[in-house]
């Protein structure tokens, strides 16, 4: 039995929830057949961080404009500090002038806004990001709202929320960003399709939802309080799972030949000791029935950082007043 200690990492959100046990009631590795096209998202993103490389050169030669993005965290969060390194050496990579600032975990908030400002006025640098969760005693919309919203790259800033809302061109978040690609990529037009986004976080779930919308799928937002979720679930041809609890989704809440983007990350205890990483959905189930899938780890994951560059490239160029890239934007 290979899933007998699953136990969930992210916090339990509430008596609204399917009991605990609900998780140990699979079957074993290997009782379903893989029907579903993975979505290779770990290629797909090395496919977007090479168009971004192009362009960066393009601007480099052309310009003599080199992309800079400052990546700020505070204090000594081991994941976030995991998640800046990446960015820092991926943003290299591609060409690009990255710079880092570390602040202390007691970093009064008029110098973390102080920093910003500085940013803000920094003509080499074209994308701020703010590694969250911030601590307690800092405002995090404050800080968001503090960064210019055209270096906003995370495009958690409350005109791009604005913008995004009203179909207009904003700075769109990441990971709701590469999602909308990989359907894109997969289905050319995802036009007219029922698509349903569980989760409605201002990070993911509700700006995945304004995307989907803006490319006229018909969208449900379900959540914690939806009522019957598998029936909503099994209405959709497209499924966004945005949820952080691990393998939630079963298989058979699937409609055949749905695609299903898992956005999930979620660390588990496996019965001979060690984690391993599962999204949202149950992966073998779900491929059993899908068109098409996101593995975790491996698909929506890659695509996250690889979007980060490609709205950097994308502030650049418009604070330039130059050319967008191309198939980097929504
Ligand atoms: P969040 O905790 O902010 O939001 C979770 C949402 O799920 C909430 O809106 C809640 O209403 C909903 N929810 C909770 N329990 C539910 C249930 N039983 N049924 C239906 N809906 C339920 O989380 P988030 O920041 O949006 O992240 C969601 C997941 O995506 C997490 O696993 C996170 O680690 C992952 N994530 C991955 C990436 C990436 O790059 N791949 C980026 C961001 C988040």
């Amino acid at each position: 039995m290979h899933r007998a200690l699953i136990a969930p990492v992210s916090t339990p959100m509430g008596s609204l929830l399917p009991p605990a046990g609900i998780f140990l009631a699979k079957k074993s590795k290997g009782t379903y057949a893989m029907v579903a096209t993975v979505i290779d998202g770990k290629a797909f993103a090395a496919t977007v961080r090479g168009k971004v490389a192009v362009h960066v050169a393009r601007l480099k030669a052309d310009h003599g404009i080199t992309p800079g993005l400052a990546v700020v965290l505070v204090g000594e969060d081991p994941a976030s500090q995991v998640y800046v390194r990446s960015k820092g050496k991926m943003t290299l990579e591609v060409g690009m002038k990255s710079v880092e600032h570390k602040l202390d975990i007691e970093t009064p908030e008029a110098d973390l806004l102080a920093l910003i400002d500085q940013l803000n006025n920094d003509p080499e640098i074209h994308g701020i990001l703010v590694q969250l969760p911030l601590p307690k005693h800092l405002n995090e919309d404050l800080v968001i709202n503090s960064i210019s919203p055209a270096k906003d790259v995370d495009g958690f800033h409350i005109s791009n929320v604005g913008l995004l809302g009203t179909g207009q061109k904003s700075m769109v978040p990441c990971t709701p960003l590469g999602c909308l690609m990989m359907l894109r990529d997969h289905h050319g037009s995802i036009s007219g399709m029922n698509a349903v986004v569980i989760g409605r976080s201002n990070i993911v779930g509700k700006p995945m939802a304004q995307l989907l919308l803006n490319d006229s799928c018909t969208v449900t937002i379900a959540h914690s309080r939806t009522k019957d979720l598998q029936e909503v679930v099994r209405r959709a041809d497209i499924v966004i799972a945005a949820v952080g609890r691990p393998e939630m989704v079963p298989g058979d809440w699937i409609k055949e030949g749905a695609t299903v983007i898992d956005v999930g990350i979620n660390r588990i205890e496996k019965s001979e000791g060690g984690t391993r990483l599962v999204g949202d959905v149950d992966y073998e189930s779900c491929a059993a029935v899908a068109g098409a899938i996101t593995p975790v780890p491996g698909g929506v994951g890659p695509m996250t950082i690889a979007c980060l560059l490609a709205n950097t490239v994308t502030a650049c160029s418009r604070a330039n007043g130059l050319v967008e890239p191309e198939g980097l934007t929504a």
